[in-house]
């Protein structure tokens, strides 16, 4: 098969442990999943989940032991880190039960769902999509997959990111409203999930801005480490 123009590179992350990358389909996001994130914008309650998307090439793939760099993006002033544990599916399916969940799970990595909170809000307002305000380019960092029979009891880790080593978010993943294995079964009603596909699971309190020169550092115990550093604007 010949193309007009050459084949963008499919996205991948690393593996711990092996050499064989994961390769991306899609990114899902659940909005609003812990109770004390719910609230601090503004919610309350155990509303149903839902979901947003971001472009897989939005990933900006870090190794274990090294340093991710992204761009402060364009438009915003207040550009926002949430905090996420990391779903990698390895099998796909739809209508998948939460009982079942686990054995489509093929590992699990720490991710930051950046955020123009800014423009969020503005676009929530307006009752306009979520698009500009998070899935833009290197809106998605993540580090790399811990295959699941090497992550220990990931529904009950620690969860927590630093910004130039001061704590900004601190939780525990048994803390999400829909955990795991239920946001699997809402999200493969809505779509069919598929090898590759991640999903963000939400973030807990503690949300804040960052600014160029800031380094991240985001931690789910068990799992490989992320570390990004904010760039000046391109
Ligand atoms: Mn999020």
């Amino acid at each position: 098969m010949s193309f007009v123009f050459q084949l963008a590179p499919t996205p991948s992350v690393p593996v711990l442990g092996q050499a064989e990358r994961f390769p991306v389909r899609r990114i899902y996001c659940v909005g609003r999943n812990y109770e004390e994130h719910a609230k601090e914008m503004g919610f309350t309650g155990r509303e149903p989940p839902f979901f947003f998307l971001k472009p897989a090439d939005a990933l900006v793939v870090v190794n274990e032991d090294e340093t991710g760099q992204m761009a402060y993006p364009s438009l915003t002033q207040n550009f926002h880190h949430e905090i996420e544990l990391v779903v990698a599916i390895g099998t796909g399916g739809r209508n998948i039960k939460a009982a079942d969940a686990e054995k489509h799970i093929y590992g699990y990595a720490v991710g930051l769902d950046m955020t123009r909170r800014d423009l969020q809000n503005d676009m929530k307002k307006q009752g306009r999509p979520w698009c500009i305000g998070k899935a833009f380019d290197e809106s998605a960092p993540i580090g790399p997959i811990t295959p699941k029979a090497l992550a220990g009891d990931v529904n009950h880790a620690d969860i927590d990111v630093s910004v130039n080593g001061a704590v900004r978010q601190s939780s525990n993943v048994s803390k999400l409203i829909w955990n795991v294995a239920e946001t699997i079964e809402h999200l493969s009603s809505a779509w069919e999930l598929q090898a590759g596909d991640l999903i963000y699971t939400g973030t807990p309190e503690g949300v804040a801005a960052v600014v160029a020169g800031d380094v991240l550092v985001g931690k789910v115990a068990g799992l490989g480490t992320l570390t990004v550093k904010v760039n000046p604007a391109k």
